[in-house]
């Protein structure tokens, strides 16, 4: 058996479990992980390896070229099967492609199809994790992809299940599927196991957990962090949502228990998108309050937020960075909406006009501009409207009807509910939305893009989202890397003042080694003031020739994942040493 996946810096831990079934039942399986949607070397190893089966793990975004290589595989004569985020919310498109498609969560199918115990066609098994967490197999993923085994940052999945309901996230769905949200907890002696056998095979400097609300039951949390500590002592990052930091027993354990650090999304700055468009409605008190508790425990933080979704506006992204900057996390994440259909977000997108594609249409990348069509004025013509409608916990968005024109042509209509009325008379719109134009919807996505870019580092100045603004509001051909510097000069002497401009150059320089700087650093050296390590940073981009190209909207993309990069070793996770900033907000 072959399973596939794509290839990512984090090893993928639905895989490691099929692998440990496989392993249990005595079958031989192989890993093919996919690096830039270049199939051949699966189809080199179906050749070599004659499997019986191969498995896809897929996931919408990455499913259009996916399918592609399942139609190869089927035609080289091996028989084909299909999971993941995309066969459960997507089976019937993934079905043409594949001999068996498994949708929801797939352990016990998957040991049933290895003991030809499955007819071919769509399951679907209701039993939620029916079998528990079958036992990783690393060893041979490890060996297959040594970069994963030698990274410092090793994965665990201790439970699965959210209750939560963000619009952009399957989460709700998969619960609809199953009649409800269930926590299943793995027993926390088998965590500490797998944590166990991590520490004493490969290196390991951190663990992350990937669940989705890591320590929401408390009982188990508080006998993860009695023994985690004692029995495996790694280091540990979570995932959780800001609800959970109320309770602060629960971040008490968390920082007893060897946790260093947090991630949690905010998504937006702007109280209506988060409430009516992303679906988390948590007031600006309740976020500043739950990130300093988590500071106060000296843990790190990374939040997370997406750009470009429906109804907003640059205004309101600016706002979102405005927040970081006050919040000051470790990191400031920042993704661009995909409004995936089958969420309620991309019913929202399609619902309002923001998006007419299909899933097929969309990429799997969180980074790329935004497709959206965006509409004028952001959420004012909608807001008062939903506003007016809500009742209950439910974003009355979803319950509005609205009367799409045809493309590029005038505004939509939306009505409360229905628009026809009970005398058979159309009903009078709430409001109207209007479109921006192909040009101004082309300038948003530029700026969100160019934003996006720079926002981790720009959350890291003071009053970063002034200098955000000012660059932004300038024409596309002029976000130049020197142009960034010459509103970073501006900026940086309004806010610390001319000589300790001149002293953090100083400091830059002295720190770089030479009595001047480099070209490019010298244009724009304030990135370098506020990250940590700064003076490192800046010569390993000089190093790796980042900042030279030409083309900026390469030179922007490739900084900005840099950035990224640079920060998770840094600031978030540790797992490389580092100086405190030149300039610390
Ligand atoms: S908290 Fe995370 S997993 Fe839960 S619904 Fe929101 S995005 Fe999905």
């Amino acid at each position: 058996m072959i399973l596939v996946m794509r290839h990512h810096v984090i090893e993928p831990l639905g895989v490691l479990y099929l692998l440990g079934i496989a392993k249990k039942l005595g079958w031989d399986a192989q890993v093919v992980l996919i690096k830039e949607s270049d199939f051949t070397p699966l189809y080199d190893e179906v050749e070599r390896f004659k499997p019986d089966i191969v498995g896809f793990s897929i996931w919408t975004g990455w499913h259009v070229q996916t399918f592609k290589a399942c139609d190869h595989v089927r035609e080289m004569g091996v028989p084909v099967a299909i999971g993941g985020p995309h066969a459960t919310f997507n089976a019937d498109a993934c079905l043409p492609h594949a001999d068996w498609v498994i949708k929801g969560e797939g352990f016990r199918l998957f040991r049933k199809l290895l003991e030809g115990d499955l007819g071919h066609g769509i399951h679907f098994d209701d039993e939620r994790m029916a079998e528990g967490f079958p036992v990783p197999d690393r060893e041979l993923l490890y060996n297959l992809y040594p970069e994963l085994g030698r990274s410092p940052i090793k994965s665990i999945m201790c439970s699965v299940g959210c209750p939560f309901k963000c619009s952009y996230c399957y989460a709700p769905h998969y619960n609809n599927m199953y009649g409800g949200f269930e926590l299943t907890l793995r027993p926390v002696d088998e965590v500490i196991e797998e944590g166990l056998w991590i520490r004493e095979n490969f290196p390991c400097d951190l663990i992350y957990f990937q669940d989705d609300i890591f320590g929401f039951n408390l009982t188990w949390l508080a006998e993860f962090a009695e023994k985690w500590p004692k029995q495996v002592g790694i280091p540990w990052h979570c995932q959780i949502r800001l609800e959970m930091t109320r309770d602060e027993r629960r971040l008490d354990l968390f920082r007893d228990g060897g946790c260093t650090g947090i991630t949690l999304a905010i998504e937006s700055g702007n109280d209506f998108l988060r409430e009516f468009v992303l679906f988390r409605g948590m007031t600006d008190d309740l976020i500043e309050e739950g990130i300093r508790k988590i500071q106060d425990r000296g843990l790190t933080l990374r939040t997370e937020q997406i750009l470009a979704v429906p109804f907003s506006d640059i205004q309101t992204d600016i706002e979102t960075l405005k927040f970081n900057v006050k919040l000051k996390p470790s990191m400031a994440w920042t993704s661009i909406l995909q409004p995936y259909g089958g969420t309620n977000m991309g019913t929202i997108a399609s619902k309002f006009g923001f998006w007419r594609g299909t899933n097929d249409d969309l990429d799997e990348s969180f980074f790329d501009r935004s497709t959206l069509q965006h509409v004028k004025g952001g959420r004012h013509s909608i807001e008062p409207v939903a506003r007016a409608l809500k009742s209950g916990k439910e974003s009355s968005l979803l319950g509005m009807k609205v009367d799409l024109p045809p493309v590029g042509e005038g505004n939509a209509k939306v009505f409360p509910r229905d628009l026809v009325g009970i005398n058979g008379n159309p009903t009078t719109p709430a409001c109207e939305i209007s479109y921006l134009s192909p040009e101004e919807n082309a300038r948003y996505c530029d700026q969100t893009a160019i934003l996006q870019r720079n926002f981790d580092w720009l959350s890291k100045v003071p009053d970063g989202h002034e200098l955000a603004t000012r660059f932004v509001a300038l024409p596309k051909e002029e976000w130049t890397w020197a142009t960034l510097g010459k509103f970073g000069e501006v900026h940086f002497v309004e806010k610390c003042g001319f000589d300790n401009v001149l002293l953090f150059k100083a400091q830059l320089t002295e720190a770089f080694g030479g009595p001047t700087l480099p070209e490019k650093i010298a244009q724009n050296p304030y990135p370098f003031f506020v990250l940590p390590s700064g003076p490192d940073f800046a010569r390993y981009l000089v190093e790796k020739n980042v900042l030279e190209t030409a083309d900026q909207k390469v030179l922007f993309d490739d900084f900005g994942k840099e950035v990224r990069y640079w920060l998770y070793g840094r600031a978030l996770y540790k797992t490389e040493e580092a100086k405190p900033a030149i300039v610390a907000l």
